[in-house]
């Protein structure tokens, strides 16, 4: 283990033990393994051509492929094909057989490696298996490449199965790629995906190990299931270039794992290279793009677009969201946009970078804090920020990587709507990049105006209010009085409830002492009916609760020089006045004394009276007793009778016999024989009174 990855030897084991317990036992994307080898049916010539660059040896069918792989494998000088050329000329399927890698052989010793110029001319190899668990060597298309150039290869869904000794390596493209001396290694074009499960270190997507190759506008879509130094594209690297690289496999691994290499090691460069895929450890030195970074390394422009998770509890695993570890190393304009989770409780992920003693160079980079809100730059036992790398949210680390990584925006064709204009402001329009949604060109989009409806006046009725007619804007509400919008008004303006026109009371039951009454009247508008209850009927006051006392009906005969005493059973505080015929009669016409209240109508006055019967009032505050007297002329001198007690006569009447007891001195039995006559009911009822009192 090299790197500076010195931990114990036995954990080492204890970890590769458990990964190749829980990882590799059962393999996820194992395939039925075909039956033979592919070096057993090689044709035994190309399909044309002669090596040379103007006219490459011609491969169209799986079995010439074969030969090539025969022949390299071979070892026999001049025929190995150094330095020659070849094309592929159609798709080629290998699924019939296991494939033996082109360049066979242990790294060291036996090797044998492709050191020529291969061009798969855009056709597309399907069905590609290897399987090298039992020899433990480099496992790929090609086993072994020392020189000189690989393009426009694709490969479509291959499988690579290894178990890797030494420095042997597994890929999809290449197992181990390792330059010649004098040679140069070029890779590039090249399109691959498929699966690569290695049980021990060193795997790649693309290629298993490099030593100063080349690659650019390599497009790598493996699932990489390896040990130690796995990557996406690359498991280890010692000193090579890699430019607009792209992987979108997920990777699992042990130690030194990234989403794109697991280790790039002494003055390596990578540029505008990117991974999507996400990234699982249970080691340290964990990345999103780079397990660890060595060694004047320089990266830059690239990102970091997958999840990074570590599953290490008991150690410091080192894990960051685009490398575990940056030694001595620059990293610039680079970004890491995903989300970084460790199951150690002791030490944080780094939003970037996982290590707390990366002693490289960071320059305008930038991890995503909204989807790590807990962490900062640099990963630790106390996590810190860190010089040249921002924290930035999810929208500016996608613009960072617009503006980076890509070179420029993705401009929507039309532009989108950021404000909406309102009837009377003005809104905003603008270009948005489709990937980071930041915005250019941003125009002004005039205010839209008011939509005005007439809205009808509303009437009012008797008891609803109306209200006048009105213009509303459509959009916005405001309303108008006026069609010009002139008047502004905040609510219709009210036309007020006109109330009922009612007319006469008609009653629908009279109202009496033990019933209440009921009338209604009606509204002419609109025929509502108001009805109202009429209050029982109560006794007036006064007519029962007084009475005459004395000179009840009656008598006066004119010219007997004295007045006329009538008594009421008035309080005499009460009294008020005496009516005569209805008409009250002034004071001087009487005079009236307490006893209760004893009224003596004066001669004077009873002598303008004409003759006949009267009637006669006291009034009193809160009542009166009514009676009436007569007046008599005196033509015939009869004998003058009156109501006083003093004066007046009692007659009493048993069963058989009328006795008259004189009680005055100027009493006429011929008076009181007619008196008897005409007055007898009255006279007892005279005499009642009298007793009464
Ligand atoms: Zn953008
Ligand atoms: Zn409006
Ligand atoms: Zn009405």
């Amino acid at each position: 283990m090299r790197n500076g990855h010195s931990k114990s030897f036995i954990l080492g084991i204890i970890i590769s033990i458990f990964f190749s317990m829980t990882c590799m036992s059962i393999p996820v994307f194992a395939k039925d393994a075909p039956n033979g080898i592919w070096t057993d049916y090689a044709a035994t010539d190309f399909a044309g051509g002669s090596g040379t660059a103007e006219d490459p040896w011609q491969i169209e069918t799986a079995e010439q492929l074969a030969k090539l792989a025969v022949d390299v494998n071979s070892g026999i000088v001049d025929k190995t094909h150094a330095k020659e050329y070849f094309v592929l000329t159609a798709d080629l399927d290998l699924s019939a057989h296991r494939w033996i890698p082109i360049g066979y052989g242990d790294s060291n010793d036996s090797f044998h490696a492709f050191s020529s110029y291969f061009n798969g001319n855009n056709k597309t190899i399907t069905g590609l298996y290897v399987d090298e668990t039992q020899e433990g060597v480099s496992a790929g298309l090609f086993g072994n490449f020392s020189g000189y150039e690989l393009k426009n290869i694709i490969i479509s869904d291959a499988y690579v199965k290894a178990s890797c000794k030494d420095r042997n390596a597994a890929g999809v493209l290449i197992g181990n790629a390792s330059q010649g001396y004098g040679m140069s290694i070029s890779v590039s074009d090249c399109k691959v995906s498929g699966t690569v499960e290695n049980t021990k270190a060193l795997s790649g997507g693309l290629v298993g190990y490099n030593s100063y190759g080349t690659y650019k506008d390599c497009v790598v879509d493996v699932e990489v299931i390896g040990g130690g130094k796995s990557g996406g594209f690359i498991g280890e690297d010692f000193n090579g270039i890699y430019q607009n690289c792209i992987v979108k496999g997920n990777v699992r691994g042990s130690w030194s794992v990234g989403g794109f290499a697991g280790v790039l090691f002494f003055e390596s460069g990578v540029d505008k290279c990117a991974s999507y895929g996400k990234v699982t450890a249970s080691d340290w030195n964990v990345g999103g793009f780079a397990g660890y970074v060595e060694s004047d390394v320089e990266i830059k422009n690239s990102v970091a677009f997958g999840d990074v998770e570590s599953i290490v509890t008991d150690f410091e695993p080192k894990v960051g969201g685009f490398a575990g570890t940056n030694d001595g190393s620059t990293i610039t304009k680079s970004h890491s946009s995903g989300k970084i989770t460790s199951s150690s409780k002791t030490y944080s992920p780094g939003g970037f970078v996982g290590n707390p003693n990366s002693n490289g160079i960071f320059i305008d980079n930038s991890f995503d804090v909204e989807k790590n809100p807990n962490l900062k730059a640099m990963g630790g036992s106390d996590s810190t920020d860190l010089t040249g790398v921002q924290t930035s949210t999810t929208k500016d680390v996608l613009s960072n990587i617009c503006e980076d990584y890509y070179g420029e925006h993705d401009w929507n064709d039309t532009m989108s709507v950021d404000k909406e204009a309102t009837c009377k402001e003005s809104g905003e329009k603008s270009f948005h990049c489709r990937r980071c949604d930041v915005t250019s060109g941003t125009q002004i989009i005039d205010p839209k105006g008011h939509h005005l409806q007439l809205v009808e006046e509303k009437p009012a009725t008797c008891t609803e209010d109306g209200f006048e007619e009105y213009w509303k804007c459509e959009d916005c509400g405001l309303m108008y009085s006026d069609s010009n919008m002139i008047n502004s008004i905040s609510e219709p303006i009210v036309i007020k409830a006109t109330g009922h026109k009612f007319g006469n009371w008609q009653i629908v039951r009279e109202a009496t002492e033990k019933q209440e009454g009921e009338q209604k009247r009606v509204c002419e508008v609109c025929k509502y009916e108001e009805i109202e209850k009429i209050s029982k009927v109560v006794p007036s006051p006064g007519q029962e609760e007084y009475k005459i006392l004395d000179g009840a009906d009656s008598s006066w005969t004119q010219d007997a020089h004295k007045g006329l005493v009538i008594r009421g059973n008035g309080e005499f505080s009460k009294f008020k006045f005496v009516k005569v015929d209805g008409i009250i009669v002034d004071i001087k016409n009487y005079t009236v004394s307490e006893g209760s209240t004893v009224v003596t109508l004066k001669e004077d006055y009873l002598n303008t009276l004409a003759a006949g019967k009267h009637t006669f009032e006291i009034v009193w505050t809160d009542g009166l007793a009514s009676t009436t007297f007569t007046v008599v002329k005196d033509n015939n001198n009869l004998v003058q009778v009156t109501g006083n007690k003093n004066e007046s006569i009692t007659v009493k009447q048993d069963n058989k016999n009328s006795i008259i007891t004189k009680t005055g001195d100027t009493t006429n039995y011929v008076l009181y024989s007619i008196l008897l006559m005409i007055s007898f009911v009255g006279l007892v009822v005279i005499v009642k009174k009298i007793e009464m009192i």
